[in-house]
């Protein structure tokens, strides 16, 4: 009999397929080489699969292997492992203990993109562990939907793409690299399924579908031929959509709004910019803050700023300053227990604590911008008041001193906490830009703590609250005498439904993860400047979410 389990849609598409359920061995008993021999040979691999990746213009996902690569290498787990190796363990069992310790320390950063990296480093050590037993990489024998709790994104590449018909995890989330992969690849996935391993051990097939979230076991007649409607539609969809890949982001009378990327790293900004984006939106810049013992030196992120400068031409860059702290702390910045981290020391709030983070970082994107000639957005997150802003401009009035030939950044900061929308004329008047963060401020209007599954159906950004606090950002922007521009870099500047309504309420461009271009550009063409206009205007008098996702999926 079928059984249906719900998940989280990571990557659309149908598929049909045997499971094949993997289970990363992370330790074994042989030694085939030395701890340090296994650690240089899975850096290789790795750095193979992200030239062959590069090769194949996927430099966003090569970065992924080449971050990967530095890590077998990384002194923190090599030396974790060593030290047990020191003290009587074997090889494969020290390498596993240590990845797992490592892992754990990301897992306990509490936040969804960091904690996301756990998986990245058991997967690195599970390949050092095959070296050092000698076994062979995992394959598939046959068509299949891999069924796991995780799936290492080296194990997504190197599965052979004829056969991996689609990918079904337990854990992770939607922005884990076996998702983000599963996506770029093009492989249907669906992941956060409960229990799915147990269940799924006595199946002889399992169908997904990854635009629904669901996963349906041994498949009946009706499963299978309500699949096959969403095969239709979802192939329907994504033909429609990349249609619109290569046109501007306009409404249908010709309205434009600029279309930008969100990146993580800076390897992703080129891959960005050949997929049509017109900026990098968001830079978020903490990624270079994890996973190691103390903060990038500043020609380190110099570098790292200077790489996406260069990628961007003549377009413009938004470097946001490291939103650490509060639910992402870092070992090296201890910052006491706090009951509510969200409401706590988070972003420049760590300043008062650690200010040379900050001088130091701004310091870095004006050496990167000296070098280029290329102006950069300099974007603070969480600011509150005025006196946030205050600081900030201080802070990069002295760092303009120290780099004096620099050009000029233009400054601006995340509209996410709902003091700056109430008192964003004044902020306005302050600022270059403002870029609404909606994840957080939907966490923060609705009071909905966005990493809790338990109110994620109540964190719509769509929601009437959220559209009006836009309003009055969009109004407060105009209405300033200097030109104050709004741009949207939350989740719901790329979801169709999201973007047709933020162009209604006026802003100026859209920066979202590249993967979404298609489908929002299409969704915003289809109706005039007018249309959709009056489309926001008559959602924010409704009275839920959903109303309004009725509202524009009907008009
Ligand atoms: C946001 O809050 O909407 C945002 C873009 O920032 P982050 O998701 O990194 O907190
Ligand atoms: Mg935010």
């Amino acid at each position: 009999m079928s059984e249906r389990l719900a998940g989280l849609a990571a990557a659309p598409g149908v598929a049909i397929a045997a499971p094949w359920v993997y289970r990363p061995a992370v330790t074994g008993a042989g030694e085939g080489a030395s701890l340090e021999e296994a650690a240089s040979a899975a850096s290789r691999d790795l750095e193979l699969l992200a030239g062959r990746l590069r090769n194949d213009g996927r430099a966003d996902e090569a970065a992924i292997f080449d971050a990967q690569a530095l890590m077998a290498t990384d002194e923190e787990l090599i030396g974790l492992a060593a030290a047990r190796v020191a003290g009587g363990e074997d090889a494969a069992s020290a390498m596993g203990a240590a990845g797992e310790a490592v892992a754990a320390t990301f897992e306990a950063l509490d936040d969804e993109l960091l904690s996301a990296r756990a998986a990245d480093v058991r997967d690195v050590a599970a390949r050092i562990v095959r070296h050092v037993v000698g076994a062979d990489a995992p394959s598939l024998d046959r068509r299949s939907i891999v069924v796991a709790v995780d799936l290492a994104p080296s194990v997504t590449v190197e599965l052979d793409r004829d056969l991996l018909a689609g990918i079904a995890l337990e854990g992770g989330s939607r922005t884990s690299h076996a998702a983000i992969l599963a996506r770029a690849l093009a492989i249907p996935a669906v992941v956060g399924v409960p229990g799915l391993l147990e269940r799924a051990a006595t199946a002889t097939e399992v169908a997904i579908d990854g635009g629904a979230g669901l996963v349906v076991l041994d498949p009946d007649e009706a499963a299978r031929d309500s699949l096959a409607g969403a095969v239709q539609a979802a192939e329907a969809a994504r033909r429609a959509d990349s249609a619109y890949r290569d046109r501007p982001l306009a409404t249908s009378d010709g309205h434009r709004v600029l279309c930008a990327a969100n990146v993580a790293e800076p390897g992703e900004a080129a891959a960005a910019f050949a997929d049509g984006a017109e900026g990098i939106g968001l830079f978020r810049t903490e990624f270079a803050f994890a996973g190691r013992g103390t903060p990038p030196s500043e020609e380190e992120q110099a570098a790292a700023y200077e790489s996406v400068l260069r990628a961007a031409g003549d377009a413009p860059v938004v470097v946001r300053l490291a939103d650490i702290g509060g639910d992402k702390p870092l070992p090296y910045l201890p910052i006491d227990p706090e009951a509510n981290p969200f409401l706590g020391v988070r972003a420049i709030r760590l300043a008062d604590r650690y200010p040379e983070l900050f001088t130091t970082q701004v310091r870095a994107i004006l050496r990167a911008s000296e070098r280029t000639g290329r102006p950069a957005s300099i974007m603070a997150p969480m600011v509150a008041d005025v006196a946030d802003v205050a600081f900030v401009r201080e802070l990069v009035r002295e760092a303009c001193a120290a780099v004096p030939n620099a050009p000029a950044p233009r400054v601006g900061i995340m509209v996410e906490i709902p003091s700056a929308v109430m008192l964003a004329d004044q902020l306005a008047e302050m600022i270059d830009f403002m870029s609404i963060g909606t994840n957080d401020l939907t966490q923060y209007l609705l009071a909905v703590d966005r990493t809790n599954p338990a109110v994620a159906e109540r964190q719509d950004p769509v929601h009437p609250a959220v559209l009006r606090a836009i309003a009055r950002v969009v109004d407060a922007a105009r209405a300033t005498s200097r030109g104050c521009e709004v741009a949207v870099c939350g989740e719901m500047a790329g979801d169709p439904t999201g973007a047709a309504l933020l162009v209604g309420l006026g802003v100026d461009e859209l920066s979202m993860g590249p993967a979404s271009f298609g489908s929002v550009k299409r969704a915003v063409a289809a109706r005039s400047h007018d249309e959709l206009r009056s489309l926001a205007q008559r959602a924010m008098t409704l009275r839920s979410a959903a109303e309004v996702r009725t509202l524009v999926g009907e008009a």
